[in-house]
């Protein structure tokens, strides 16, 4: 393996690959393969046995996918990582895993849709439960922690309202009652974040969003301790099956490439378009963690390079008037994910959050006149123009 470079930008392009070991490649080769011949029997037997380094079945390993687990862990600086077939597979990956019937998951105050429908379903089959934390102190921690709490499960930002979570708070008391914390890094991305240096245990990734970052592949990724992340390559991710493809890997490891250009560009952008719409009529309030006015900035400016690309803000007006302002939009596309070249918009309400219960989604501050925004790669300029005509167009 290549050794580690210390710098993101040059381990993002170099880490857990070394051409010297492919006939020269310089880019990874794509081993679009199911599973790997053995010479002789005897061969067969010691790989089984764990006695021969080498592949076996591509569930089991395959040495695309084995580059990107090494340039991930080392690029959130964990000691293993792990690839999956979408951002679900590793998070279900890990949550079983971790718990047992009967245990507890405290979890942070907002939760990607899926995640919640997770915990449901842990909940119904197994009597899982679980409790909802706004995590801003640590007595609130310590109050909700219980004797068979397994795990404590965290995003930050929170989709879609951009509250921010102190992971470093979280992690000391978790340290206490020796838990282990999960991070959902989606929305930073290691080039913004990295909680495992601020003293979690595990990230877990939608490969999906900036990782990929074109919009063409569904992946997962996950980086940890290697004792934990051993068991779960020979347990829930071969048993449950949630393994990525050769080539989705092989589209990760180009597009990782790119990943710290393209995150200060988004970065760059997201901060020119929260200027204008703060001071825009029509709006009502912008949510950006990087943003000054953002209650939580303080946590940002601890535990974030830069306030991301994600951006959510109130219209003034109704629902109808915010499905009105999606509707006007020229260029800037409708659809959910997030972190692609495309600045994509939409309305939680309705879509991302349509199954969260109104009461809750009003708690959760997700109002019919909230929109999130994933700013794109496009000339920030064209992207505001594209806001502005629309937002000019409201009554
Ligand atoms: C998209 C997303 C997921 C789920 O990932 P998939 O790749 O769609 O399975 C999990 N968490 C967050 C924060 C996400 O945005």
């Amino acid at each position: 393996m290549q050794k580690k470079n210390n710098r993101f930008e040059t381990a993002v392009i170099h880490d857990g690959y070394d051409a010297k070991d492919m006939l020269g490649s310089l880019t990874t080769p794509l081993f679009q393969t199911s599973t790997f011949t053995f010479e002789t029997a005897e061969q067969g037997e010691k790989r089984f046995a764990g006695e021969e380094e080498g592949f076996i079945y591509s569930r089991l390993g395959n040495p695309t996918v084995r580059a990107l687990e090494e340039r991930i862990a080392t690029l959130e600086n964990g000691e293993r990582g792990l690839a999956f077939g979408s951002g679900m597979a590793a998070v279900s990956a890990i949550l079983f895993a971790l718990t047992k019937a009967n245990d507890h998951i405290l979890c942070s105050s907002g939760l990607y849709g899926c995640t919640f429908g997770l915990l449901q379903m842990l909940h119904e089959k197994f009597n899982i439960s679980y409790d909802f934390s706004s995590m801003e102190t640590k007595e609130e921690i310590r109050s909700l922690i219980k004797e068979e709490t397994a795990c404590i499960y965290v995003e930050t930002p929170i989709n879609p309202t951009m509250k921010l979570i102190d992971l470093q708070l979280v992690a000391e008391v978790a340290k206490e009652y020796g838990i282990p914390v999960i991070v959902d890094n989606t929305f930073s991305s290691p080039y913004l974040q990295r909680p495992l240096d601020l003293g979690c245990d595990m990230v877990v990734h939608s490969a999906t969003k900036y990782i990929g970052g074109h919009g063409d592949v569904v992946a997962g990724l996950a980086v940890g301790k290697k004792d934990f992340f051993d068991s779960v390559a020979m347990t829930t991710q071969k048993d449950i099956g949630g393994i990525i493809s050769p080539f989705d890997a092989w589209l990760l490891l180009r597009g990782l490439k790119t990943l710290p250009v393209r995150m200060d560009r988004h970065c760059e952008n997201a901060e020119k378009i929260v200027e204008k719409l703060e001071s825009h009529p029509k709006i009502l309030t912008v949510y950006y963690p990087g943003s000054k006015k953002n209650p939580d900035f303080s946590i940002c400016e601890k535990q974030m390079k830069r306030g991301g690309g994600m951006i959510s803000f109130a219209v003034d007006g109704t629902k109808a008037d915010a499905q009105e302002l999606l509707n006007k939009l020229n260029f800037i596309k409708i659809a959910v994910s997030l972190g692609d070249a495309e600045t994509l918009i939409q309305h939680p309400a309705t879509m991302t959050h349509s199954v969260v219960p109104e009461e809750s989604r009003e708690k959760m501050g997700i109002t019919d006149q909230l929109i999130r925004l994933s700013v794109g790669l496009e000339a920030w300029e064209d992207i505001w123009s594209d806001l502005e005509q629309a937002l000019n167009q409201l009554k």
